[in-house]
């Protein structure tokens, strides 16, 4: 038998979440642009982080990883590079200020 993943690096789950996101009841803002919607949504290990389209990134303790996997039971893709992911979403920054209505 190999190890499928030699170097033990944690898969990064990735969920887009156009939406407004409430899990405390209060839509959650980002700190940096002020941005209420359109995140990112990653789980790696047990932490759930958001993230923005400014490339902002905080881990957000009411997201848990078991409503990560309640809410997002299908993640679109998983990624060993976590560059590559946020490149690959969108989510790098490039798009930082862009809304879609
Ligand atoms: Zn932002």
């Amino acid at each position: 038998m190999t190890d499928p993943n030699p170097d033990h690096r944690p898969a990064v789950r990735a969920v887009p979440h156009p939406d407004e996101l409430d899990a405390r009841g209060i839509p959650i803002t980002c700190a940096h642009c002020h941005a209420h919607r359109d995140w990112l949504l990653l789980n790696v290990l047990h932490q759930v982080f958001v993230r923005c389209r400014c490339a902002h990134e905080w881990e957000e303790p009411d997201l848990t990883r078991a409503y990560f996997d309640l809410h997002f039971t299908e993640p679109e893709h998983e990624w060993e590079n976590y560059d590559d992911a946020m490149t690959a979403l969108g989510f790098d920054g490039l798009l930082a200020g862009t809304t879609w209505t």
